[in-house]
């Protein structure tokens, strides 16, 4: 969480990226299932151009199911390999490695033409901070691991994780930095815990997840906080504030203690699945 993106930090990461770019075969992306396109930095796709392309869905448990579908959809109509991932518990993790078989089957076949056997395919993981790249690792290595260690015509000091006897990972995640440019992205990444919240102001921040939870998920809101839904952003703070009986001194309302509130149950998932960002259907 303690993150922080000066330009610096993202120039060396881009360039570790690059460098390891050319050992490997496939790029597996982690993005966050309840934002996918603001978890994501659109660069990658230049960085990774001519690599075979897996998209992992990852928190999926915590993103709404109907809406991963239609995420797991638009990826796959724009040329991806997709999954959706659990890291936390473990969900479709192991299952990712058959996708990567999948997904490289051009290249093994074409090893196989031209008599190369038992060239493992080489994976690198990717993601922007706490998108779960660590948790997704350990998860699919496990214990029973084995770490092969420096060869031959690889860049000295690369560390690969041995999957199993087809797939090769290295080590050490590729780190994506957001996009901030679009307010909206900030936004939706503070809105998960994704960045820090000083940065924003924690009532405008409820009042946007406000609008966007009466829009695309009614009655959410009046259920857990018995509010009425088609009253204004600020009335309906105002509702969580006296159901929550957030109160300054002088029994004044306390709305900062409410959107606390608020965005924590949201992130904790206590608010039930749901998705903020939802893919837009392009026309034929
Ligand atoms: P990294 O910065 O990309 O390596 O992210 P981490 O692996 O450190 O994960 C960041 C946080 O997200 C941790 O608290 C993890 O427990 C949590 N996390 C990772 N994957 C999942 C998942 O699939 N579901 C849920 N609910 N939490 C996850």
């Amino acid at each position: 969480m303690d993150f922080q993106w000066y330009p610096g930090h993202m120039t060396k990461a881009k360039r570790m990226m690059q460098e390891n770019m050319k050992l490997i075969d496939i790029m597996i992306e982690l993005v966050d299932a309840r934002i996918p396109l603001s978890s994501r930095n659109p660069d990658v796709d230049q960085l990774a151009a001519g690599k075979y392309r897996l998209i992992l869905l990852n928190k999926s448990d915590m993103a709404d199911e109907r809406v991963t579908a239609q995420w797991e959809e638009y990826f796959k109509s724009k040329g991806f390999f997709v999954a959706k991932t659990n890291s936390k518990a473990g969900k479709g993790v192991k299952a990712t490695q058959n996708i990567i078989m999948e997904a490289c089957k051009e290249k093994l076949e074409r090893d196989k033409k031209r008599g190369i056997k038992n060239r493992p395919i080489r994976a690198m993981i990717a993601g922007i901070p706490n998108v779960g790249k660590s948790t997704f690792i350990n998860s699919l290595v496990g214990r029973a691991c084995t770490k092969t260690g420096n060869k031959p015509g690889v860049t000295k000091g690369k560390q690969w994780i041995k999957l199993n006897k087809n797939i090769e990972l290295l080590d050490t995640p590729g780190i994506l930095w957001p996009k901030f440019e679009d307010q909206m992205v900030g936004l939706r990444l503070a809105l998960i815990g994704s960045i820090r919240d000083e940065i924003l102001n924690q009532d405008e921040m409820a009042l946007e997840l406000i609008c966007y939870l009466k829009e695309h998920y009614p009655s959410i809101l009046s259920d857990r906080y018995d509010v009425e839904e088609s009253e204004d952003k600020v009335k309906i703070l105002e509702s969580i504030a006296i159901n929550r009986n957030c109160k300054l001194k002088g029994d004044e309302l306390d709305y900062t203690k409410a959107s606390k509130i608020l965005l924590e149950e949201f992130r904790n998932g206590k608010l039930g699945k749901i998705s903020l960002e939802i893919p837009e259907v392009e026309e034929a």
